[in-house]
């Protein structure tokens, strides 16, 4: 299996969830970037602990204080990112924070659809804006040919519950708000491709299968170590031919 050779990688929600198992094991793993940028809410909060004991014990592990539904804290994160990089780009930008609400039609409400959308749309839009100069000098300083995830990248986390196609599968959960941001997030990956991939900067969105997680919770298919190993096997496979795609964790493409 192709290893990812990502030098540097920066995680939005990391401190629990897919994004602290992403962190895991892209510390464990056979080449462990150089940085990984372990981005969270509250760095010095309690829900954080297990990112301080990690970061503890690994130099290239930086804890950096970031909510992506505020604009003004996405800026500053950057700048301390670019400090710490020191004139190096940012390979893999991995917008992984979201959040989810049981809402139907009949009980969903203009707060609701707006928080969801500026979390898990505007965000991860907000985040590549921010970000584009770091990925954009990884890309240029890449003697690579095409795009990949050890060049340049920006990985959506998104969801097959965005996929309109496959609604009439899971519409048992019909989760309003989660669904229309998720599918503006897949809108936004392929704009995205088209316009960052001249630069040299892939962009696909990934959905992790439904996981055990807080927000997917423990009657979900998958383990988190699973979903995370599928992601991570992934990554290093993406190409040209993926950009602006929706892929599974087993690198299957879903339908939008
Ligand atoms: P969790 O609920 O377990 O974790 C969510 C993470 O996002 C937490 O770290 C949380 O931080 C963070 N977060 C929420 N809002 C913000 C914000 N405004 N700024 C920064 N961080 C924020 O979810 P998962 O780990 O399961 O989900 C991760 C991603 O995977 C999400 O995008 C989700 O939509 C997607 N996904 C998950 C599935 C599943 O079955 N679990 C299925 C399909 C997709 P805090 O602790 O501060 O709240």
């Amino acid at each position: 299996m192709a290893a990812l050779r990502a030098r540097t990688v920066l995680l939005t929600g990391s401190n629990r969830g897919i994004g602290l198992e992403l962190v895991k094991q892209l510390l464990g793993g056979p080449r462990p970037p150089a940085w990984i940028f372990a981005t969270c809410r509250d760095p010095e909060g309690p829900r954080a602990q297990e990112l301080r004991d990690l970061a503890s014990r690994h130099p290239n592990l930086v804890l950096v204080k970031l909510d992506v539904a505020n604009p003004s804290a996405i800026a500053d994160a950057a700048k301390i990112v670019e400090g710490k990089l020191n004139g190096a780009g940012l390979n893999l930008l991995i917008n992984n924070a979201g959040i989810y609400a049981q809402v139907s039609l009949e009980t969903v409400d203009s707060d609701e659809m707006i928080r969801t959308y500026k979390t898990n749309a505007v965000g991860p839009l907000l985040m590549a804006q921010t970000f584009l100069p770091l990925l954009k000098k990884a890309a240029q300083n890449s003697t690579e040919k095409g795009l990949s995830c050890s060049k340049a990248a920006i990985i959506n986390i998104s969801t097959v519950m965005g996929s309109i196609e496959k609604t009439p599968e899971s519409f048992c959960k019909p989760v309003i708000s989660y669904r229309c941001s998720k599918a503006a997030l897949n809108m936004l990956t392929k704009c995205q491709a088209l316009t960052y991939g001249e630069a040299g900067i892939l962009c696909v969105a990934l959905h992790p299968g439904w996981v055990k997680t807080d927000m997917g919770t423990q009657e979900a298919d998958l383990t988190v170590d699973t979903s995370v190993r599928g992601l991570l096997s992934v990554l290093p496979v993406l190409s040209e031919k993926h950009s602006g795609n929706l892929l599974n964790w087993e690198g299957k493409v879903i339908p939008w």
